[in-house]
C-alpha cells in the first residue's frame, strides 16, 4: 500500500480461517489501521490482492457488507436515543440480508443480553459510561450477525471488569457463533488471552506470526524458574525449564514448594521482535 510516494505496507500476506481470532499488534504507524481498512473495504489499496469472504472488498456490494461487522474506535452519534431504539433501527437495515442459515438481525433483547446492556436498554445513550458506551459500539458491530468482525482497539479505556466481560463476549462470539474476528490492540495481555494467532506488524511488514507460544519460541529467551525450599526463595533462568525442574525435584523432592515456571511474557517477546526488525533498518540509514 502506497500513500503518495511512501510505501506503508509491503509484503503483508496472511490468511485467516473461519472462526479464528486474529490479533494485529504493532507500534503506532506500523500500518494496522491501513491493513484493517483495506480489508473492511473502506480504503482503496494501491496494489496487491485481497479476498475477504471470497470477494474483493474494494468491489464488494451490500450483500458482502452485511456479512461483515465493524467496531470503529468510537461512535458518538444519537446521544438522546436509547440503546434499544438505536439497535432496533440499525438492525432493520440487515433484515433484507437474512438467510435460512443466518438470521439477521440479532433480536435486540438477545443482543442487549450478549453485551450486558439489558438493564440500560431504555436509558439515554448520553448517560452511559465509557465502558457501557463501548459495549454498545460492539452491539452495533454485531447487530447484523457478522461472519467476520473487525474490532479496532475494542477495550481502550475499559476498567478490568469491563475488559473481562468483553473478553468473554469475544470468546462467546468465536466459540458459539463461529464469528471470525480480527482485532487490533495495544494491550499485549489482551492479545494473549484472545488471539488464536497474533500478527506483529512493524514498519508495514509482518515481522512475526503465530500463537503466543509459537512467538515465544522465535525469541531466544530463558524461562524463569522460582521455588522455595526451607523458607528461602530461589530464582533461576534457564533455556530448558523442564530439564531443570526435573533435576530440582530429583535432588530436593518434597522440600521444594511454591514452584513456578514463567516463560518470557508476550511483552518481552513483542519488544524483542519489533526491535530486531527496526535495528537493521536504522543501521542502513546511518
Ligand atoms: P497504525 O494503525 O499501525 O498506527 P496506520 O495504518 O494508521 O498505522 O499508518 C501507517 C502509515 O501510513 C503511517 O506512516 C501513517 O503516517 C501513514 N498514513 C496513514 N494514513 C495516511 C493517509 N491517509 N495519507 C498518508 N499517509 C498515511
Amino acid at each position: 500500500m502506497r500513500y503518495g510516494a511512501h510505501d506503508v505496507l509491503d509484503g503483508v500476506e496472511f490468511e485467516v480461517h473461519r472462526g479464528e481470532v486474529i490479533c494485529l499488534l504493532g507500534p503506532n504507524g506500523a500500518g494496522k489501521t491501513t491493513t484493517i481498512e483495506i480489508l473492511e473495504g473502506f480504503r482503496m489499496r494501491s496494489a496487491g490482492e485481497v479476498s475477504v469472504l471470497g470477494e474483493d472488498p474494494a468491489r464488494a456490494g451490500e450483500d458482502w457488507r452485511a456479512r461483515t461487522g465493524v467496531v470503529l474506535q468510537s461512535w458518538r452519534d444519537h446521544p438522546r436515543w436509547t440503546p434499544r431504539r438505536l439497535l432496533d433501527q440499525l438492525g432493520g437495515y440487515f433484515a433484507p440480508y437474512s438467510t435460512p442459515e443466518v438470521a439477521r438481525p440479532v433480536p435486540v433483547d438477545e443482543l442487549l443480553e450478549m453485551v450486558g446492556l439489558t438493564e440500560l436498554a431504555d436509558q439515554k445513550i448520553v448517560t452511559l459510561s465509557g465502558g457501557q458506551r463501548r459495549r454498545l459500539d460492539v452491539a452495533i458491530g454485531i447487530v447484523g450477525r457478522p461472519e467476520l468482525l473487525f474490532l479496532d482497539e475494542p477495550t481502550a479505556g475499559f476498567d478490568p471488569h469491563a475488559r473481562r466481560e468483553f473478553h468473554q463476549l469475544v470468546h462467546r462470539l468465536s466459540d458459539l457463533e463461529g464469528t471470525t474476528i480480527l482485532l487490533t490492540t495495544h494491550d499485549l495481555d489482551e492479545a494473549e488471552k484472545l488471539a488464536d494467532r497474533i500478527l506483529i506488524l512493524a514498519e508495514g511488514t509482518i515481522v512475526a506470526a503465530g500463537s503466543a507460544e509459537q512467538l515465544a519460541r522465535q525469541v531466544a529467551r530463558d524461562a524463569e524458574v522460582r521455588w522455595s525450599r526451607n523458607g528461602e526463595t530461589f530464582v533461576h533462568s534457564t533455556a530448558d525449564a523442564t530439564a531443570f525442574v526435573r533435576e530440582l525435584l530429583n535432588e530436593h523432592g518434597e522440600d521444594v514448594t511454591d514452584l513456578e515456571v514463567r516463560r518470557a511474557s508476550l511483552e518481552v517477546i513483542y519488544i524483542d521482535l519489533v526491535h530486531s526488525h527496526e535495528l537493521p533498518a536504522r543501521e542502513t540509514i546511518r
